[in-house]
């Protein structure tokens, strides 16, 4: 379990984006993360891994979260990341080892196979030897997924992984989380397009600087909640409750 107790996190300039939020994400649940822009969804994934100023507490398994710091994944927000930063598809990648490796060692022949197969499973091993900064959206949002499965992360974090990549790799990306879930990792995903949540995710945590709600998708999503977070009518074409 994820436990996250009383996050309050406040940034410099004094803009108050999280206040004293408590949530419990179940072990091996593929979870989303929702609601309005500016509401500390990616404040949420950042505090909890410590890497901005918070109050409160965080704890996998029991144990502070910096204790299994490397078995974590994170892939950031899309527009923070830099690609055009000089390395090949397979480099990338090799850096989801380097954790277990410790860092003076340099990885060999079993860590290139680790990192192969992991570009296998997200379709991308012909790349191997490109420069990410040839790579389209959605195919550098799937290497960054192979980064992931190249660490072996029991906890992964994504930031909107979806935004502004094409339906096969959201497809192909999609299909891997799941096998991570069913392996029994904990995934939370920052997303915003409420359409499919249904079909994604386990469970929700909605979001708008407090909590407003979080657990089944269908206990979540309801008129009330969504109304309060979005405003009347933003629910109109979601169907279902
Ligand atoms: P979301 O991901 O839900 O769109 P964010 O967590 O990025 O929201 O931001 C929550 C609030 O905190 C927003 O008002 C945003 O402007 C502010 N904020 C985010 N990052 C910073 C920062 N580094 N410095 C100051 N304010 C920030
Ligand atoms: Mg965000």
């Amino acid at each position: 379990m994820l436990e996250i107790k009383n996050l309050s996190v406040t940034y410099p300039n004094n803009v108050k984006a999280l206040e004293d939020v408590t949530v419990s994400i179940p072990s091996g649940k593929l979870v989303g993360v929702i609601g309005p822009n500016g509401a500390g969804k990616s404040t949420l994934l950042k505090g909890a891994l410590g890497m901005v100023n918070r109050s409160g507490s965080v704890a996998f398994e029991g144990e502070p979260i910096e204790k299994i710091q490397q078995r974590i994944a994170y892939v950031e927000q899309k527009g923070n990341l830099d690609m055009d930063f000089p390395i090949t598809v397979l480099q990338c990648v090799l850096l989801g080892t380097f954790p277990k490796l410790g860092w003076f060692k340099r990885p060999g022949k079993q860590e290139k196979e680790i990192s192969m197969d992991a570009l296998k499973r997200v379709g991308m091993e012909e790349f191997a030897n490109r420069q990410i900064s040839e790579l389209s959206g959605g195919q550098f949002q799937r290497v960054l997924l192979a980064r992931t499965l190249a660490q072996d992360a029991v906890l992964i974090f994504l930031d909107e992984p979806f935004v502004g990549i094409d339906i096969k790799s959201e497809g192909i990306i999609m299909d891997q989380l799941f096998k991570l879930r069913d392996q029994g990792k904990t995934i939370l995903i920052v997303h915003h397009d409420l359409t499919k949540v249904g079909k994604y995710f386990d469970g929700l945590i909605l979001l708008n600087k407090r909590l407003v709600a979080s657990g089944e998708v269908d206990e979540v999503m309801t008129h009330d909640n969504l109304a309060k977070v979005f405003g009347e009518g933003a629910f109109t074409d979601i169907g279902g409750n």
